[in-house]
């Protein structure tokens, strides 16, 4: 017999960051085979396309009602609907171990004797970079990359954010991807520029791979400006770094982005 029939499994699948065409072939195919989709928020809308029309979807973020569900209700829910023989997926956005909760959903179906299979995602901070063709490394800018949140957990518990950490890193030369980051951004500004000097290039990208995508190039000491100026929010990705001089030339304009000033896209 297939282990597949054997034991109650959950797949934690990863939806990338909203454009379907950025799915793994794995994720369409268990997609596919779901007969229930727990579905958050941030997931692109598109990728539902691959479900059954039969499969039930549930929409587990503040889309799908007023408030997002909370954490101890899905797992509950993803349980009780793999105890029950349902093929459950479990959608998130981008991948689900990067700012995803997936360690702690794994550990608690785990608890339960249920089996679960993580497929990675594109996660929002390599397609935002790429969508305004920023290599995150560089053999001339960075030799290495840190994902950090701007977001310290409400609950308390662990440390906030560490921005002369991050900042001593970025300053031996490794990018810095923050997600989450603009509810904070202020605190991000002056945390890393004190150390990196406020002409450090930084880009900003919204809704990256999705039909609304806009980013802005800026220097440090800007950012907070043009968030609040050319309102910027949520789901955005903020890159700081040398690499973000690499930009590719925009196709209609013929200019590299020039750090020295503000432009959306
Ligand atoms: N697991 C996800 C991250 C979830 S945390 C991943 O791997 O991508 C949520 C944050 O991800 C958002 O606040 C934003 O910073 C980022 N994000 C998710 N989708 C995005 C998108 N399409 N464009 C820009 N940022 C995005």
């Amino acid at each position: 017999m297939s282990r597949e029939l054997d034991a109650p499994r959950v797949h934690l699948v990863g939806a990338g960051p909203g454009d379907p065409e950025l799915l793994t072939l794995k994720a369409i195919r268990v997609i596919r085979q779901a007969t229930v989709l727990l579905v958050d928020d941030l997931v692109g809308r598109g990728v539902l396309r691959y479900a059954r029309r039969s499969a039930r979807i549930v929409e587990v973020g503040k889309r799908g009602g007023c408030a997002s569900v909370p954490q101890a209700f899905i797992e509950r829910l993803m349980a009780a609907e793999a105890i029950r023989g349902e093929r459950v997926v479990r959608l998130k956005g981008g991948d689900p171990f990067v700012f995803g909760r997936g360690g702690e959903e794994v550990a608690h179906l785990r608890k339960l004797g249920l089996e679960v299979e993580v497929v990675n995602g594109i996660t929002a901070g390599l397609a935002a970079a790429t969508s305004i063709d920023v290599p995150l490394t560089h053999r001339d800018h960075a030799h290495g990359v840190l994902f950090v949140t701007g977001h310290a957990r409400s609950d308390g518990r662990g440390a906030a954010i560490d921005w002369p950490s991050v900042a001593a890193a970025a300053a031996s030369g490794i990018t810095i991807v923050v997600y989450m980051g603009i509810a904070t951004v202020e605190a991000l500004q002056a945390g890393l520029a004190s150390r990196l000097g406020g002409s450090t290039p930084v880009a900003i990208v919204q809704n990256a791979s999705l039909p609304g995508q806009r980013h802005a190039i800026c220097r440090l000491d800007e950012l907070a400006a043009v968030v609040a100026n050319e309102g910027f929010g949520a789901p955005a990705i903020i890159v700081v770094g040398d690499v973000v001089h690499v930009a590719a030339v925009p196709a209609d304009s013929g200019e590299r982005p020039d750090a020295g000033s503000a432009q959306a896209a």
